[in-house]
């Protein structure tokens, strides 16, 4: 079952919140939905799952306008919001139960899409104690069960591992990827290293826009394949001039007089740049090689180094 996000936008009083962004998720993707802090993510999740409005644009799920036809949108997804909310003075077997009946399930069919969903997300041993009295990870657990209960095609996930410690971090990463089988899933996360454990598409989004679309591996491949460089000149060098020297695959401006060159890491151009700048008569300050991460990649795309 596919979204798709057609220029959407979000705007609160004064604020905009998201900016006119577009893409579309196949049936069967994982997608990592990255972004510091206030880039739009919980806002566009808000959205795609009826909870909120959007200003402009549209999305839709499957076949279905998440404006026109909100209730059919809402059988087929699965939400889990940002920060997990439960009722804490409720038992989980009960819980889950009552998140079945609002989904109309009942009977034989809400007995056993509870049993079953207990059992999946590992809470056998905690069904019948309260939900206040759980942990973390097992809250996250009750989180991630009530937005199985009615077996949606599309998962949407709200910074489902925010605040839990490594091992219950690996726990339900572990989860996740074990429930989006045949499931269409949207993930959100400040965490780059958890979009290349879990999926296989990232889309960055940074102020309400989105910087940056593309399959996991093709960043991996970024990081293994490219090597940047930076040198500086004591004075202005032409970027056409810099990007003419054999093995510069891309230049960029990083500061005055300081330019980035990305080059392929298995050629080794620095007496290319110093012969450069010998038979140009400029001066070379500096040269070091930067060492690229996906980390990096999220910093640069984001503006936050
Ligand atoms: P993210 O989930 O990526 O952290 P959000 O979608 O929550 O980002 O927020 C995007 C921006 O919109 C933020 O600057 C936030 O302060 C603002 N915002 C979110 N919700 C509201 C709201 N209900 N009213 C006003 N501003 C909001
Ligand atoms: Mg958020």
């Amino acid at each position: 079952m596919s979204v798709r996000v057609k220029n959407l936008t979000k705007i609160y009083g004064e604020q905009k919140a998201v900016d006119d962004i577009s893409f579309q998720i196949k049936e069967g993707e994982i997608v990592g939905f990255l972004g510091p802090n206030g880039a739009g993510k919980s806002t566009t999740m808000k959205i795609a799952t009826c909870y909120i409005p959007p200003t402009s644009g549209e999305v839709i799920v499957d076949k279905f306008d998440v404006v026109l036809h909100p209730l059919e949108v809402r059988k087929v997804i699965g939400y889990l919001p940002e920060h997990n909310p439960l009722y804490l003075d409720m038992y989980v077997h009960e819980y889950l139960g009552f998140i079945g009946s609002l989904h109309q399930l009942s009977g034989k069919r809400l007995r056993e899409g509870v049993k079953s969903i207990i059992e999946m997300c590992g809470l056998t041993l905690e069904q019948n104690k309260k939900i206040g009295a759980l942990s973390k990870g097992y809250r996250q657990r009750v989180g991630l069960a009530q937005s199985l209960i009615h077996d949606p095609k599309v998962l949407i996930l709200d910074e489902p591992t925010t605040g839990l410690d490594p091992n219950q971090l690996a726990e339900i990463r572990q989860l996740i990827k074990q429930i989006s089988h045949e499931k269409t899933v949207i993930f959100s996360t400040h965490i780059m290293q958890e979009v290349q454990a879990i999926c296989n598409r990232v889309i960055i989004i940074n102020q309400g826009k989105i910087v940056a679309d593309s399959p996991v591996s093709e960043l991996k491949g970024e990081e293994e394949h490219v090597t940047y460089l930076i040198a500086e000149f004591t004075e202005n060098v032409d970027l056409k001039d810099l990007i003419a020297i054999e093995g510069v695959i891309d230049v960029a401006e990083q500061q005055k007089n300081q330019y980035v060159l990305k080059t392929n890491a298995n050629r080794d151009i620095r007496a290319e740049i110093f012969k450069f700048a010998t038979t140009n008569n400029k001066v070379l300050l500096e040269m070091r090689e930067e060492k690229q991460s996906l980390e990096n990649v999220f910093q640069k795309l984001t503006g936050r180094e």
